[in-house]
Parts: C-alpha cells; sequence; structure tokens
C-alpha cells in the first residue's frame, strides 16, 4: 500500500476509536486544530508520564515545574520572539495556496535524496547479498549526479537560510522549477517573513488592555523560574527543569494531520551547565534521548540525526531527532546548545542579577543551556504510525480476513486490558465486573459485553489493548479465565488471582526504563 495511504487510513483508525477528532467538527472544524478522544487521551498522558518520569525520577538533578502560558510581554521581547520568531512564506498566485518557502526546498531536497534510495533499492535487489552499498553510491553515475544536485542545492539553500535573504530563497524556488502541488504553477509571489506567535489583550484598564501571548514555547517559563527554583531546590549545577505544557503557533502551512498545528503541547527540558561543557553535555543529552526513542522498539533504522541548515540565535549546536513517518523522515525533537543567550538576555531586559555562584570555582556566572525538546502531539504521531498494523489472519469459517491492530507499545495503550463475559447471563457479567473492581485500582481497565466475543477482540485489537479476559461458565467453577495477547492471539487459561501478576508484569512501564540504564 503507497504510504499516503496508509496515512489517510491511519488519520480514519484515529477517528473512529476515539483517538483524535477534527477540532469544532460540528462547525466544519478549525484548522490545525485536534481534540483527543477517549483513547486519545490516555495514550497521550501514557507518553508524557514515560517522558516526565525518564526526566523527573531518572535523574535526581532534574526537577519539574508548570508555568503558566500568559507570561510578561517583554519576555518574548527579551527571548527574540518578538523580532525574529518568523517564518519565510510564499503564496502561489494560482491556487492561491501559502507555503513555507523553507520547506518548498527541503522538500525538493528529499526527492534527491528519495531518487539515490530508488537505486540504491534496485540494485541491492539485483545484486543481493553481493551488494556493496558504500561502493555503490561511491560510483554509481546516476546516484553521484543526484548527489551532487543535492549538495549544490544544500549549500545554497544554508546559506540563503544563515543571510536571511529572502530574494535568494525565491530565486531557488524558481531555479528549481518547483511548482504548486494544487495547482501545478510556478506562479510564485516574493518569499515575507510572518510572526507565528498569536497575540490578545488582557485585563481592561482605562489606559487600554496590554498586549500579550500565548507563549509559543514552554522553555521561557523555564528560564524566568530559574532563580526561583534554584534557590527554593538548592540546586547545583548542573541540572535541569522539566516542563509539559501547551504552545501556540499561527503556522503558515498546517499539515499532515497533528504533525504540525497551531495548538500543541511541548515536553522540555533546559539543562544548566557551566559555561565551557555544554557541548560535552549535548553530545550526551543526544545520547540519552535517542535512546528514549528506540527503547519503544520501533526499530532503530526509523531515526536519524539531522544537523540543522542554519543555527537559530540563540545556539552553537542543534541536532533534530527524525523519525520516519509515512511520509519520510521529520523532527518530532530538537535538541539545542542555547549558550547563555536566554538568561543573559532576561538579565539585560529585567534588571535583575540572573546567575549561579558556583562553589568549585568561587565565581559566579550566567550557567550555560543545553534544552531537549519534543513535541508530544509529533510523539503521539510517531507512536500511532508505528503501531498501525493490518494483517491477514484465518476466519472462523476458514476465509482469509484482515486484522486492524494497533501494536502500541503495552506500557503506553490507553487500555491494559478487557474484561469480557462471554454471554450476558448465567452470572457471567457479575463475575466479570467483579474481576474489574479488583483490577481497575492498577490498571485501565474496560468493560465489553456487546457482540460475538470474535468481534469484541478485533474492536480492542483496532484500540490497540494488550489484553482479553474472557469470563466464561468454567470460571464460576474453578476461578479461571482465558488470557488472550494482542499480538500473538494466543490465548491460555489462567486462575483469576494469577491476572495483576501477569498484566503488572507485562505492563509496567518499567520495563521501558530498565532499557534506558
Ligand atoms: P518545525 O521545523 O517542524 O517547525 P521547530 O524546529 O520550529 O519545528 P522547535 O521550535 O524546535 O520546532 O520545537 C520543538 C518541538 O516541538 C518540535 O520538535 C516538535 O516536536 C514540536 N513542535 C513544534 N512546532 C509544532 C507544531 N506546530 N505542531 C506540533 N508540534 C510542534
Amino acid at each position: 500500500m503507497a504510504q499516503e495511504d496508509v496515512f489517510k487510513k491511519l488519520i480514519a483508525h484515529c477517528k473512529e476509536y476515539g483517538y483524535v477528532f477534527q477540532s469544532s467538527e460540528v462547525y466544519d472544524g478549525l484548522g490545525a486544530v485536534y481534540d483527543y478522544g477517549q483513547n486519545g487521551v490516555e495514550l497521550k498522558n501514557n507518553i508524557k508520564k514515560y517522558w516526565w518520569d525518564s526526566m523527573v525520577l531518572l535523574h535526581e538533578n532534574v526537577v519539574g515545574i508548570d508555568s503558566a502560558i500568559f507570561m510578561h510581554p517583554t519576555i518574548w521581547k527579551a527571548s527574540g520572539h518578538v523580532d525574529a520568531f518568523n517564518d519565510p512564506l510564499i503564496d502561489n498566485k494560482d491556487s492561491k495556496k501559502r507555503y513555507r518557502a523553507d520547506v518548498l526546498i527541503e522538500d525538493q531536497l528529499a526527492r534527491f535524496e528519495e531518487k539515490m534510495n530508488k537505486e540504491v533499492a534496485k540494485a541491492k535487489k539485483r545484486f543481493g547479498d553481493a551488494f556493496d552499498e558504500r561502493q555503490f553510491r561511491d560510483t554509481n553515475p546516476r546516484v553521484l549526479a543526484n548527489q551532487q544536485k543535492w549538495n549544490d542545492l544544500h549549500e545554497r539553500f544554508s546559506k540563503a537560510l544563515n543571510d536571511n535573504n529572502l530574494e535568494e530563497l525565491k530565486q531557488i524556488i524558481v531555479d528549481q522549477e518547483i511548482v504548486c502541488p494544487i495547482s501545478g504553477s510556478r506562479n510564485w509571489t516574493d518569499v515575507r517573513q510572518f510572526n507565528l506567535m498569536f497575540a490578545t489583550e488582557m485585563g481592561s484598564t482605562s489606559d487600554g488592555a496590554m498586549k500579550v501571548y500565548l507563549r509559543p514555547e514552554t522553555a521561557q517559563g523555564i528560564f524566568v523560574n530559574y532563580l526561583n527554583v534554584q534557590k527554593t531546590g538548592r540546586m547545583k549545577i548542573p541540572f535541569g527543569i522539566a516542563q509539559i505544557g501547551k504552545a501556540f503557533r499561527n503556522e503558515i502551512v498546517a499539515r499532515q494531520f497533528i504533525f504540525r498545528m497551531r495548538e500543541f503541547e511541548q515536553m522540555e527540558m533546559q539543562f544548566f551547565v557551566r559555561p565551557g561543557s555544554e557541548l560535552d553535555w549535548f553530545e550526551k543529552w543526544k545520547e540519552t534521548r535517542m535512546k528514549w526513542h528506540k527503547a519503544l522498539g520501533f526499530g532503530d533504522d526509523n531515526y536519524r540525526f539531522h544537523e540543522h541548515e542554519k543555527l537559530a540565535h540563540y545556539a552553537n549546536a542543534a541536532v533534530d531527532v527524525e523519525y520516519k513517518f509515512p511520509f519520510g523522515f521529520k523532527e518530532v525533537e530538537g535538541i539545542h546548545s542555547r549558550t547563555d543567550f536566554d538568561l543573559s538576555q532576561h538579565q539585560e531586559y529585567s534588571g535583575k542579577k540572573i546567575q549561579y555562584y558556583d562553589p568549585e570555582l568561587g565565581e559566579s556566572y550566567v550557567p550555560y543551556v543545553v534544552e531537549t525538546s519534543i513535541g508530544v502531539d509529533r510523539m503521539f504521531l510517531q507512536v500511532i504510525s508505528a503501531s498501525y498494523c493490518e494483517e491477514e489472519v484465518e476466519a472462523a469459517n476458514g476465509k482469509k480476513d484482515t486484522r486492524v491492530v494497533l501494536k502500541l507499545p503495552v506500557a503506553l495503550a490507553p487500555i491494559k486490558l478487557a474484561v469480557m463475559p462471554l454471554v450476558k447471563k448465567d452470572g457471567l457479567p457479575e463475575k466479570a465486573r467483579e474481576i474489574i473492581d479488583d483490577l481497575k485500582f492498577d490498571f485501565n481497565c474496560q468493560y465489553d459485553e456487546k457482540d460475538s466475543i470474535g468481534k469484541r477482540y478485533r474492536r480492542q485489537d483496532a484500540i490497540g489493548t494488550p489484553f482479553c479476559v474472557t469470563v466464561d461458565h468454567q470460571t464460576l467453577e474453578d476461578q479461571t479465565v482465558t488470557i488472550r495477547s494482542r499480538d500473538t492471539m494466543g490465548q491460555e487459561r489462567v486462575t483469576i488471582d494469577k491476572l495483576k501478576g501477569i498484566i503488572s508484569e507485562q505492563t509496567s512501564i518499567k520495563a521501558l526504563f530498565e532499557k534506558l540504564k
């Protein structure tokens, strides 16, 4: 199946099974804003818990905060967002559609990469085990020609971004003959800058209200609380502050479902270090974060680091963790060495000293910062797209059938077990409820008695529930139930008193943390 079709199915699946709904759907929706349904919110909470605990529980020098969305407007002046939180936009005059100029060029780079990968895949198939990919890439004329095109474009693009040269960005789009995917034309406007912050007004004094912003990142809430946390927690450098919260960006082009939203959630951690040690910490956090992703078991080859073409004004090193979504490798997380930029700016704009007295050095300094910043929603999309499978299975009548199953990492699954009475009579529902009453404080359980047992299994597979427990007549006699596994579809008969142990052993988040050691 083409990857685009997989993606469409995934979106439909998210809606059908209570994961993600378009916001304000009854009013025909609101662009790039989404709501999470009954299963979506549980998965999202589990992702947040995986991140939060991996930061705050597993690192004794990382603590959390929860700062407000509204902040003093000068914060955004100091951080550079008022003047520089811009994206270069371009319109196609025929379709009237708006694009990010940098994204159009990145897509063109991806096209060259795709051509090279196709040649490699073809040759791999032809030569089998004897195939030497490195040698092929170094010598095949078609690969070399595309590599050259990639290199030239990449160099020109990076320079244009770094020089903030909007005319050159437009010229690249023209020279590369990039067309609008809707109209198919090359009738482009000039490239302009567009600020991504949403503004609103606070208060209603006679002098007028104050203009405030919806925060476009959670990081600044951490920086302006650095001193509060350091002092009240008696924190010693190096230490980190973690935060999960909403962020808002008026994205020019919102596409790819929950990949790029106008209201989204971030999980950010700012790690304060001694000046000069930031690049070592940057490497450490790169490694730590990659491990966190890979522990989920979605395949190591589906991740890569991507160096930034252009460093943000505050950074001296930056890398993205990219995951292979159905629409290609894209950023899920950014790791940035932000130097002392933010704290120094807040020191200057607030007029308050924001420093750390280092007892080992016997001097005070503005700490340097390494940041890890990941979007909850992008992570959600990663988890869902890695987990969605369609499997061919044999139906009860011997015919082939397709089973749709979400093979979510069990620790993240919204519902850990469904308890089902085989029939709705003979005391089986009561017995099933009794089991749920016993387990509901430990796991998120669901009671399900509607439809045939086969249909109920499929429904739970589609939600991603790792275990189904069935109560039948034998249960009333010998206190045993069957427990069915989502992934293997294998069933086992066990006594009810064993359920808690089996399920907690298999679904505990601890197993993920073990992999992070
Ligand atoms: P992009 O280049 O995709 O716009 P970015 O580099 O601006 O992302 P950062 O400012 O580094 O992103 O934000 C950190 C993380 O927040 C990103 O890696 C991503 O997971 C998430 N994120 C950023 N913008 C959005 C958005 N509009 N919708 C959903 N998640 C987002």
